[in-house]
């Protein structure tokens, strides 16, 4: 199965071998010795899944789950010593998407990653991506990478992308958007514009004519991926 896969795992035997089996499975891997490493990695590429030692120097395991979490919705395994561990990452509601009790062998652990991968994919949606550009628009996991890099955008930035991206060219009003994405009825319109000229200094080459995020006026925002260049006898 074809997928990226970052090892958070301060034990470099374990770490190879658990990346031994994911690769022979057909999945390309990472290797994190630490949840700072692993964070620093995770703001720049896009992985499919992440699998997370709790037992780890520096941050643990629990803290880089909180932390991912903030902005981050990629599936993580979590694969720990100590039975007791699932109990603080489920009851703290951390966001894992399984638990495994170490030891496990390097083959189930890397079959049990990959029966997790088919759920996720046959699951809810399959995985929508978005090509605006040289820009790829993850909506599920809330990513958005510009040739493979990862582009750092809040989670209402993202958020707006998405909506604005799903409108299918129509164009959304400041209160639409509003409402949409911070969830409330009344407030400050004016905060939508704010977060769209952010958005554009991320995604437009020149934010003051923007390409992607139209200025419909009167109306409102208009998402316009653009279309391929066609050659063409006026060209
Ligand atoms: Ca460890």
């Amino acid at each position: 199965m074809d997928a990226r896969i970052l090892v958070i795992e301060d034990e470099p035997d374990l770490a190879r071998l658990a990346g031994m089996y994911l690769e022979r499975e057909g999945m390309t891997c990472a290797l994190a010795p630490s949840a700072e490493d692993a964070l620093v990695r995770l703001a720049s590429e896009r992985f499919d899944l992440v699998i997370l030692d709790i037992n780890l120097p520096g941050m643990d395991g629990f803290e880089f789950l909180r932390r991912l979490r903030r902005d981050d919705r990629v599936p993580v395994v979590v694969v720990s010593a100590r039975e007791a561990d699932e109990d603080v990452v489920l009851g703290l509601g951390l966001g894992a998407d399984e638990f495994i009790v170490k030891p496990v062998a390097p083959r189930v652990l890397a079959a049990r990653v990959q029966a997790l991968l088919r759920r996720l994919r046959e699951g809810s949606t399959a995985r929508r991506l978005l090509r605006f550009g040289d820009f790829e628009l993850d909506p599920e996991a809330c990513v958005l990478t510009r040739g493979g890099r990862r582009v750092g955008l809040s989670g209402k930035e993202v958020d707006i992308l998405v909506f604005l991206a799903s409108a299918g060219g129509r164009p959304s009003t400041p209160k639409e958007i509003y409402e949409k994405v911070w969830g409330q009825v009344y407030g400050d319109l004016s905060i939508v514009g704010v977060y769209i000229q952010r958005l554009r200094r991320k995604v437009e080459e020149d934010p003051a004519a923007p390409r992607f995020l139209e200025t419909v006026y009167g109306k409102g925002y208009r998402f316009n991926p653009g279309e391929l260049k066609r050659a063409g006898p006026w060209d």
